[in-house]
């Protein structure tokens, strides 16, 4: 049995994890370049965030009301995040930009939703990457446009016209198998403004760069606040948990929404979410991983270069989108990865990577020597350059 997201050749099923290390089921130990996906960010096992869900779970987890962990997590949320008001819990990144929407559409009491064409926002049939079992009607009111381009947007937002309810837009562009764009300031004060004017509700889906960007909201440094941000992944840092946060232009349609999930009071994970943000608050843990994103980049750019390749390697540095330049088919890198397995190193070879604060300059390097050895296996083994 495979799990179908997970490469051929790829270990399916794992036993354990600390700090930056991944174990496969077969006992062999990786240094992790992809944390779960994205919800390790401090390390596997932080010791301060699991004693935090601990001291949680001796009382309670769920129960038929919130906790004050609850409120103790929104305080933080509200005051860490540039932009939020008020915060609205649930468990994955899918129930977020989904609430997201609805209360967008319960807020503007309008219908169309306007996305960027090949953007992630989860897996229901509003926004689902397959359209196996989704009706037309389903997606009757989403529209697109090419990510980043202020004109096609500009269209879009005209065809919607009066019935404009919100636009949603990834942090950044981090479409999968394809060079990652950082979203520039005017384009996002384009979007910014179609909202203020047209009194939309603009989403800001943080679910995959969200507390690994910027503790204040990926959009903090270039002073754009969305309405509404969706949070999940590093959030908690591997705990179940989600947030919305929202500010007080799209209160109104939070509360009129109903909205609720059998484990979304759930307070272990929220102990887990306080503990994490207060770390990544308060200690320089982010900036960590933007020094060791700076390391592994040049490191594998040098390697490739000593064995006849470049890489593509674009992104944020500690969210690393690594393609060997003109490998259209991934031929190469897919044959580069699963060498780089055969030496410890866990590597995806299409979507972006993940670094976290346990990643140290020792693991960036003994990683760059395992792609080095990766490099010299499948050159052997006559992969030629593209
Ligand atoms: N939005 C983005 C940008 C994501 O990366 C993801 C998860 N990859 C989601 C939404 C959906 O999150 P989840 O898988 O937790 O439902």
């Amino acid at each position: 049995m495979a799990t179908r997201a997970i490469a051929p050749g790829y270990p399916q099923f794992f036993s354990r994890a600390d700090g930056c290390r991944v174990w496969d089921a077969d006992g062999n130990e990786y240094i992790d370049f992809m944390c779960a996906w994205g919800p390790n960010v401090l390390g596997y096992r932080h010791p301060n965030v699991e004693a935090a869900v601990m001291k949680q779970l001796r009382e309670v987890d769920s129960g038929n009301g919130p906790t004050e962990t609850l409120i103790e997590l929104a305080e933080t949320l509200t005051d860490t995040l540039d932009h939020a008001d008020w915060c609205l819990f649930q468990k994955n990144g899918t129930d977020a930009t989904t609430a997201c929407v609805t209360i967008a559409r319960a807020g503007t009491g309008r219908r169309k939703v306007i996305m960027a064409k090949g953007a992630y926002h989860g897996a229901v049939p509003w926004c689902s990457p397959s359209v196996v079992g989704v009706t037309a009607e389903d997606r009757a009111h989403l529209m697109t446009f090419e990510w980043g381009d202020v004109a096609s947007l500009d269209t879009a937002v005209a065809e919607a016209g009066d019935d404009l309810a919100a636009i949603i837009l990834t942090a950044f562009r981090h479409d999968v198998g394809r060079d990652q764009e950082m979203a520039t300031t005017d384009f996002l004060k384009a979007a910014r403004a179609h909202c203020d004017r047209t009194g939309a509700m603009l989403i800001c889906d943080d679910v995959r760069a969200g507390f690994r960007l910027d503790v204040r909201g990926s959009w903090a440094a270039q002073a754009v606040k969305p309405d509404l941000a969706a949070y999940s992944k590093a959030i908690a840092n591997g705990w179940p948990l989600a947030a919305i946060a929202g500010s007080d232009r799209a209160r109104e349609g939070a509360e009129k929404i109903f909205s609720t999930g059998s484990f979304w009071y759930g307070a272990a994970a929220m102990a887990a979410g306080l503990a994490t943000i207060r770390i990544l608050r308060d200690t320089d843990a982010l900036a960590h991983t933007v020094v060791m994103g700076e390391r592994l980049r040049s490191g594998l750019d040098q390697v490739a270069a000593r064995h006849g390749f470049r890489l593509r390697q674009t992104g944020p540095v500690q969210m690393p989108m690594v393609l060997v330049d003109g490998d259209q088919d991934l031929r190469i890198g897919n044959a580069l990865c699963l060498a780089a397995l055969r030496h410890g190193v866990y590597l995806h070879p299409k979507h972006n990577m993940f670094l976290c604060a346990a990643h140290g300059p020792a693991e960036i390097d003994r990683a760059i020597e395992g792609v080095d050895a990766a490099f010299t296996e499948i050159v052997a083994a006559g992969v030629e350059h593209a």
